[in-house]
């Protein structure tokens, strides 16, 4: 695995501060990472823990060399530990017991390779209470040699006795084009990354999962219905609006999302405004909307799908929803 610093994109903040901690001789025995889901806490674990436990780290970064760093890319360190949820006999996956028991084990023994050892423990709110009562005793009589980092998205979650008990380190959110930096780098379809970041609430597994839900065909689909909706006669619209309402609440949020991101670049095109468009690849067709689509209109539709967005999340029968929008927006467009 990665151990250096400089392969995490984003939270520059959080690593100044860990590596200062680092240089001053004053890491905490317990952190607690939070911040929302997918965002890298993990990764900037994974690279403080392998400075930790480099034999010769220099201003804040692990040398890389050592056998420690070698042992921490290979994956093979005896004096790193990884908890993380496993599959319980229910649906949801937990921190059982026995897998701190395990650890506290492993810890129980002298560091091997390196001066100290460390343990992560990722998506730490998934400890029931037996496993978190029993990290507890761990974390309540720190050995000195020991640092955990546990991980969550979750932190209110967590008990308050071990969260008390932790130093916390709080990530942001990334940035679009932080976002959009990660999606390069994994090699996502290049003509939605922009869609894909400015859909991602600032996680970069959530936008990861995006690409993967039939993003392109949504897409497609958005601009089509925005194209033709002037030549649906009512039964078509009926039909429209009964095919939408049988994709999932997320597909559906997300084609909403491509019908706002649409009309929002027309009011970009229409304002002369340089801003870079969601929709880049469709400036032309875009372009030549403009005539029909003009600027009261746009507001409108924008107006109402953003309305429709909100209202997604109520209890109304989806087609329902869908065919009231459907006919609302075929009403302004015929204006
Ligand atoms: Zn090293």
């Amino acid at each position: 695995m990665e151990i250096q610093w400089n392969h995490i994109i984003g939270h520059k903040r959080v690593i100044e501060q860990l590596q200062l901690m680092q240089q001053e001789d004053r890491v905490p025995h317990t952190m607690l990472f939070s911040g929302a889901a997918g965002i890298g806490k993990l990764l900037v674990a994974r690279s403080l823990a392998a400075l930790l436990l480099c034999h010769e780290p220099q201003q804040g970064h692990c040398c890389g060399q050592c056998p420690a760093c070698q042992a921490m890319a290979n994956d093979i360190h005896p004096d790193f530990f990884y908890v993380e949820p496993e599959n319980s006999g229910k649906t949801s996956r937990i921190i059982k017991i026995e897998q701190i028991r395990a650890m506290q084990a492993d810890i129980a023994r002298v560091p091997v390779l390196s001066k100290r050892q460390v343990v992560i423990i990722n998506d730490a709110e998934k400890l029931n209470e037996a496993a978190a009562n029993s990290l507890l005793k761990t974390i309540e009589e720190p050995s000195g040699q020991t640092v955990f980092i546990l991980i969550t998205s979750a932190p209110m979650a967590l008990l308050d006795t071990v969260r008390s008990r932790c130093m916390r380190v709080e990530f942001g959110i990334l940035q679009p084009q932080e976002i959009e930096a990660i999606l390069q780098k994994k090699q996502a379809e290049t003509d939605l990354i922009p869609q894909l970041a400015a859909y991602s609430d600032g996680s970069a597994a959530k936008a990861l999962e995006l690409q993967d839900e039939k993003m392109v065909s949504l897409q497609q689909d958005a601009m089509e219905l925005i194209h033709n909706i002037e030549a649906y006669d009512v039964q078509k619209l009926l039909q429209k609006a009964k095919d939408m309402a049988s994709l999932d609440k997320e597909q559906l949020m997300l084609w909403l999302g491509f019908l706002a991101m649409l009309y929002r670049d027309l009011l970009i095109l229409h304002s002369g405004s340089d801003l870079p468009l969601y929709n880049q690849d469709k400036r032309r067709e875009l372009v030549a909307m403009l005539e029909e689509y003009f600027l009261p209109k746009v507001f409108k539709l924008l107006h109402l799908v953003r309305s429709y967005q909100k209202r997604l999340n109520s209890n109304v029968s989806q087609q329902l929803m869908l065919e009231g929008l459907l006919i609302r927006m075929k009403d302004i467009v015929e204006e």
